[in-house]
């Protein structure tokens, strides 16, 4: 049977751990390090998927969760999958809906078969397994799939990590699920998740039913233990898999405190296939990941902070609502060849030629006009895409100088809630 996918490493850093490759997929092929747009809803939002391939990117992230409980697996298999559906032709990755039934559904109770929750779009119960998750998967037609892992959220106290408050369901769900039988034991809960992380893992992979055109990816859990971390990808990686994911990593705390994390995980993962960190982050995370030997990337930023007017520069985001870019005539950064900041080299027939200026844009968001979000998106998506292909020529050279002092200095990060 052939292999889903094909990683080929052409060219490795002398002086970190950053390996610049190429996955084929049933689909066609991505570069590594890759960036992956997020289309939650089987959609980049308010991008059409042909702009979406303008700005660089090679393939997409959709969350199975959404998709299952609208429109329903069984009708995306039918219209011919995810791709069909969709209108792009190229690889997609799908993730396996359980961090958002944690994260965002109604959740009635999580044990060892799964987690049931309520469904966010006609209020239905629904049950999401390993099998389960794996089936909706298959239906979907991805090229790439996640496993189903354990990753509850932090209920150590009122609030979770992010400071929001979880769900107090939720919370008494997880402590229903934990073994300790006095009060809620956090680490015991931790060690719980990280067992069940592994023994879903095998049942994801018996449930597979399409090895030959999908490639299933394992996920290394653990939190912040280092300790954690090498029990389970120890485990993980003794099932043999096209490749290997770190999760847990994007779920509220600073990435700067958990980096020595990612880099003590991504050296524990096989050599020979693609590594991926799931749900990172800012420039400066994603250099920082590279060189630690991470592969794939997942983000929803571009265009989460792009529909709220904030805009990815080489010097930090800018807001494009702020009353100084009201008679701006520059594009959101002078020289980005996006479809906003240049138009005429992607054939839009603007007078002279002229970028959107911040000004226009101002207006549009002030307007409450869709083109706004559209536009700041898909210079955002540019941004992170021309990112990746500085990356990929820093690793081809072996110099990481300009990255290093652009994007590594960047000491402070302005934090734009989205
Ligand atoms: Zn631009």
């Amino acid at each position: 049977m052939p292999d889903a996918i094909q990683f080929e490493v052409l060219a490795r850093s002398r002086t970190c751990a950053a390996r610049l490759g190429r996955v084929t997929t049933a689909h066609g092929a991505f570069d590594t390090p890759a960036f992956m747009p997020v289309g939650t809803q089987g959609a980049v939002k308010g991008i059409l998927p042909h702009l979406v391939r303008a700005t660089g990117a090679q393939i997409l992230l959709n969350n199975t969760f959404h998709l299952m409980l609208r429109p329903g697996a069984d009708l995306i298999a039918k219209l011919g999958g995810v791709h069909a559906f969709m209108g792009w032709d190229g690889p997609i990755l799908t993730d396996s809906g359980g961090y958002q039934a944690y994260s965002l559904a109604d959740v009635n109770s999580v044990d060892d078969e799964g987690v049931t929750f309520k469904s966010i779009v006609d209020g239905s119960t629904v049950r999401l397994s390993p099998e389960r998750a794996i089936e909706v998967q298959n239906q979907l037609g991805s090229d790439i799939i996640m496993a189903f892992d354990d990753c509850p959220p932090a209920i150590a106290g009122n609030e979770d990590e992010t400071g929001a408050t979880v769900d107090p369901r939720l919370r008494e769900a997880i402590r229903r699920d934990s073994r300790a039988t006095g009060d809620y034991d956090h680490a015991s809960r931790l060690a719980l998740a990280n067992e069940r992380t592994v023994r879903w893992l095998e049942r994801c992979n018996r449930a597979h039913s399409r090895p030959s055109d999908q490639a299933l990816f394992g996920i290394v859990q653990g939190g912040t233990d280092f300790d954690a971390r090498s029990w389970c990808a120890e485990r993980v990686c003794n099932i043999d898999l096209p490749g290997y994911a770190i999760g847990g990593v994007a779920v509220g705390e600073p990435f700067e405190e958990i980096a020595p994390v990612v880099e003590h995980t991504a050296r524990l993962l096989p050599e020979d296939k693609p590594r991926y960190l799931m749900g990172v982050g800012y420039e400066r995370d994603l250099v920082q990941s590279v060189r630690a030997g991470l592969d794939m990337f997942d983000c929803v930023l571009p265009t989460r902070n792009g529909r709220n007017a904030n805009a990815f520069t080489d010097n930090g985001q800018i807001r494009l609502r702020n009353a100084r870019f009201r008679d701006d005539a520059a594009p959101i950064e002078p020289g980005c060849d996006c479809p906003a900041c240049d138009p005429a080299s992607h054939g839009w027939a603007t007078p002279d030629a002229r970028p959107f200026s911040r000004a226009y844009l101002r207006h549009l968001f002030a307007a409450g006009e869709m083109l706004g979000p559209i536009l700041v998106s898909l210079h955002n998506l540019r941004h992170f895409q021309r990112l990746m292909a500085e990356i990929r020529d820093a690793i081809r050279s072996d110099d990481w100088s300009a990255l290093e002092s652009r994007w590594l200095g960047q000491v402070e990060r302005p934090h734009e809630p989205g």
